[in-house]
């Protein structure tokens, strides 16, 4: 991918003259001491938003799918709250098929949830014994 990218001047304040970069991101154009390279070229900002973005995990995935199904049958939202009933007006087998649907995602995103979970408490009872150790 090719494009300019465009500097700015400001005046230090000891004296002298010092280039910033002007962020090629689309909507942003901040003034930044460093871009970031990789899969876009942009400030820090920008190259965290995009990065986060295509970082979604199946779990993640897995949360965001049953939550459109909760939506679509009126649940109260979030997978932590118990599954509702039929809303009126649909058919049964619609009904079923979308329950077991959300009940798969619900559980794959439970199950990612548990492991992440686990990994950090993990990490984190590394990181206390090098605490301990450094005492
Ligand atoms: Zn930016």
């Amino acid at each position: 991918m090719e494009y300019p990218v465009y500097l700015e001047w400001t005046n230090c304040s000891l004296g002298g003259r010092r280039p910033w970069f002007l962020c090629p991101a689309q909507g942003c154009g901040r003034r930044v001491a460093v871009l970031f390279g990789g899969s876009i070229f942009a400030c820090r900002h920008c190259h965290k938003l995009a990065y986060e973005c295509q970082r979604e995990t199946d779990d993640d995935r897995a949360l965001r799918r049953a939550g459109s199904i909760r939506r679509r049958l009126g649940w109260q939202a979030g997978i932590a709250n118990p599954t509702g009933d039929k809303p009126k007006g649909m058919h049964w087998r619609t009904f079923w098929r979308l329950k077991a649907e959300h009940d798969a995602f619900a559980n794959a995103s439970w199950a990612g949830m548990a492991e992440r979970l686990g990994l950090l408490s993990r990490r984190l009872s590394g990181i206390e014994c090098n605490l301990n150790g450094d005492g």
